[in-house]
C-alpha cells in the first residue's frame, strides 16, 4: 500500500512517513505541491496525503490540478487550517477527508484504513495462498490462526509474492519493484536471500506446506506443493 505526503514541514513530514512505515506502508514524500503533482503522475499510489499552506503552487491548486486530470487517488487533506470554508473548499476541489492538525496518529491511521476500504471496495482487500492469509486493509498476516509480524519490507516482499502467486519471481524482479533499485547491483542479491531466509522462518517453519520455494539460479516461488523446475 503505497502513500504519497505532500508536506512541507520537514520535521512533521519525516515523523509521518516514519509512523506509517512502522505500519507498513511503502511511504514517499514531497515537499511542494509541484513536487507532490510530480509523483502523483509518475508513480501509482493508494493514498495521497496534502497539506494545504505549501511554497509555490499550494494543496487547494495541487488539489484542483490533479482532479483536472482525472486521478481518482483518496487525498486526504492534513492542515493546520481549521477553518469552515477552508474544509468546505477543500471537499469540494475533490478532497476525500480533512483533518486538523495536530492530529493523533491512530486517528490519522484510522482515517487512512477508512479511506483505502472505500478506494478498494471492488478491489482485492485480502490475498491468500493456503492457509497463508494477508489482510490489506489492517496490514496483517496470518497462517493458520496465528499472526506473523513482519518488517516493513518482509511485508512488501511477501505481498509481491503472494501477487505473484505460482509463477517465478526472479531476484531482478524484486530489486526492481520491490527495493526500487534501478541500478543492478550485485550485492543487492545478497539482501534479498536476507530477507527471503527471514521470511520463511516466519512464514513456513513449523507451520503446515512450504510455501516458499528457491529454485536455484531462477528465483522463487510462492505455491503449494512442488515449485516448478524442482528437482523430483
Ligand atoms: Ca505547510
Amino acid at each position: 500500500m503505497r502513500i504519497l505526503i505532500v508536506e512541507d514541514e520537514l520535521k512533521l513530514a519525516e515523523a509521518l512517513k516514519q509512523g506509517l512505515e512502522a505500519e507498513h506502508y511503502d511511504v514517499r514524500l514531497a515537499s511542494s505541491g509541484e513536487e507532490g503533482f510530480f509523483l502523483v503522475n509518475t508513480e501509482v499510489f493508494d493514498l495521497m496525503l496534502l497539506d494545504l499552506m505549501l511554497p509555490g503552487r499550494d494543496g487547494f491548486e495541487a488539489l484542483a490540478a490533479l482532479r483536472g486530470r482525472g486521478l481518482q487517488t483518496p487525498v486526504l487533506i492534513i492542515s493546520a487550517r481549521d477553518a469552515v470554508e477552508d474544509r468546505i473548499r477543500a471537499l469540494d476541489s475533490g478532497a476525500d477527508d480533512y483533518l486538523v492538525k495536530p492530529f493523533a496518529f491512530p486517528e490519522l491511521l484510522a482515517r487512512i484504513r477508512a479511506l483505502i476500504r472505500r478506494g478498494r471496495a471492488d478491489q482485492i482487500l485480502r490475498l491468500r495462498v493456503d492457509d497463508l492469509e494477508m489482510d490489506l486493509v489492517t496490514r496483517k498476516v496470518y497462517r493458520g490462526e496465528q499472526v506473523i509480524e513482519l518488517t516493513g519490507r518482509e511485508f512488501e516482499l511477501l505481498e509481491y509474492l503472494l501477487r505473484h502467486d505460482g509463477q517465478i519471481v526472479s531476484r531482478e524482479m524484486l530489486a526492481r519493484d520491490v527495493w526500487h533499485e534501478v541500478q543492478r547491483a550485485t550485492p543487492l542479491d545478497n539482501v534479498i536471500d536476507v530477507h527471503i531466509a527471514r521470511l520463511r522462518k516466519k512464514v513456513d517453519v513449523g507451520s503446515g506446506p512450504k510455501l516458499i520455494h528457491t529454485l536455484r539460479g531462477v528465483g522463487f516461488q510462492l505455491c503449494k506443493g512442488i515449485p516448478d523446475g524442482a528437482p523430483t
